[in-house]
Formats: C-alpha cells, structure tokens, sequence
C-alpha cells in the first residue's frame, strides 16, 4: 500500500552537487521501486515522512514556472532521489510536461531510469539535441531482480526498451549498477546490452547508508554462502575485490573497444 501525496515546491530543478551534473530534477519524493540498495532513503531526513521508503510517494504536481534559458549548456539529470519514470509518472506526467519545455532548449539532458515507461516520451526526446537515456541494470537474473528493485521493470523489457530507443536514434547506455559482489555479472549485461548502448557506466554496492542491514539481511537469507565475502568488504572494508573488478572491467571493455567510466567509491 503506498501513500500518495500532491505537493507544492519552488523549484523543480535543483542545482546539483553530483560530479559532471549542474542542477537535477526530482519530480517526485520516495520511489515505489522500493529496490532494496536505494541510496536516497536519506531523504526522509527531509521530509518527515514516517511510512517505510518505498510506501510514499508526493507527486510535485505544482512548481513555479520554470526559466529554460537559464539552463542552456548546463547538463541536467533525471532522478537523483527518484525514478523519473516509476508508475505512477503514467497518471500525473510530470517528467513528460517539464522534458517537453525543454525542446530545443541547449540544455544537457540525461536520463536514468529502471523502467519501459520512459519509451512513451521517445518523440519527446527526438526535440532534445542533446539527451541520453540509460538504464540501470546490475543482473541479468530477473528472480534476483524481483527481490531487489521488487517493483521496477523486468530485465528483459528494460533491454527491450534499450533496444528500441537506441533504433530509434537515441543515444543510450547502460549503468551495471549496483554491482553486487558475486551476484552482478558484468559481462553476461555487457553480452546483452552492447549492442544497444553507446556507453557503459560501473558503480560498486555502497553500503555506507541507510540500506546497509537491508542489503545484509538479504544476503543472509537469499545468498549465505557469500556472507563472509560481504562482511570483508563492508565490515573489514578489504578494499581488493573492487581494485580485481576495476581491471576486470578495464580489461574487458579495451579488448571488446567499449565506451566506459567506472565510478567505484
Ligand atoms: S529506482 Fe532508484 S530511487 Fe527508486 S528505489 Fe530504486 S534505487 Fe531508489
């Protein structure tokens, strides 16, 4: 049962401290994909909400006007805190209403979302010179899927919709992220994904949050064998299982000429 709440705000378009990115834009508080990783439960902090993160959404239905000419050249990003694209996008068309102001605009556009919905917005995107949309995608394994983004799109149609956007002409890529230590296989999504993707992304599981017992409880339950290996790494903080995978995936991408960056905290 989720608990949805229309709000007011002043901005929608926030600036942004995230490396490369100058303002983002969270059209909702809370994610119904309630993946059990998720690193912006921090924002409850904020607004006081007392349902568990993933029961409540406030839906930012009234903003001020927005001034698109003072956000050309600079690069935007959709969702820090939210998927821009979650279900309930399809009733109150936030993202839709504030992409369409940016036609033409010259503003940087990047889109990050785990779900198919974002293929409704393709004609919308084809306006945007510039914009990208990819897609997070850390298994190829959808019963894993299911019990870690319990309400995000299936693998399958994310790659579908990879697919179609990038036939579309749409430039795409994929972040494998968050690679979970001997769950995530990076090259099987690589294998699936290539094709598809103009550029991939790396992130490692960060555990230094809110999600940490979540993360660990599922371990414990779903993958005990791998336990030992979890609390080395964010118990002990063994550093050497990400230096291996960086030049795993260093190695991996050169040889196959993959478009990369590896961002592992
Ligand atoms: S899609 Fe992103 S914001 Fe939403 S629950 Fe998952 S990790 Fe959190």
């Amino acid at each position: 049962m989720i608990t949805i709440r229309e709000i007011s705000v002043k901005n929608l378009i926030t600036k942004s401290k995230l490396p490369s990115v100058d303002f983002v834009i969270n059209p909702y508080v809370g994610c119904p994909h309630k993946c059990i990783y998720c690193y912006a439960e921090f924002m409850k902090k904020f607004t006081n909400h007392k349902e568990k993160w993933g029961d409540f959404l406030d839906a930012k239905t009234r903003y001020e006007k927005i001034d698109i000419e003072k956000f050309k050249n600079h690069n935007i990003f959709l969702s820090s805190v939210t998927d821009a694209y979650n279900p309930f996008e399809k009733k109150y068309n936030i993202t839709k209403q504030v992409l369409e102001r940016f036609a033409n605009s010259g503003a940087n556009i990047s889109i990050l979302t785990k779900s198919n919905l974002v293929l409704r917005d393709i004609e919308i995107f084809k306006k945007i010179p510039n914009i990208n949309v990819g897609f997070s995608i850390n298994t190829t394994n959808d019963d894993i899927r299911k019990e870690i983004e319990p309400h995000a799109s299936s693998i399958e149609k994310r790659i579908e919709a990879l697919k179609i956007l990038h036939g579309e002409g749409i430039d795409t890529w994929t972040f494998v992220s968050p690679i979970f230590p001997q769950i995530t296989d990076f090259e099987k999504i690589l294998e699936l994904c290539k094709r598809f993707s103009n550029s991939f992304g790396f992130e490692n599981l960060n555990l230094k949050n809110m999600c940490r017992e979540r993360v660990l409880n599922y371990i414990q339950k779903r993958h005990k064998n791998l336990l030992p290996l979890y609390q080395e790494i964010y118990t002990c903080n063994d550093k050497s299982y990400w230096r291996k995978m960086s030049q795993e995936i260093h190695s991996y991408c050169q040889k196959n000429e993959i478009d990369y960056t590896i961002h592992f905290h």
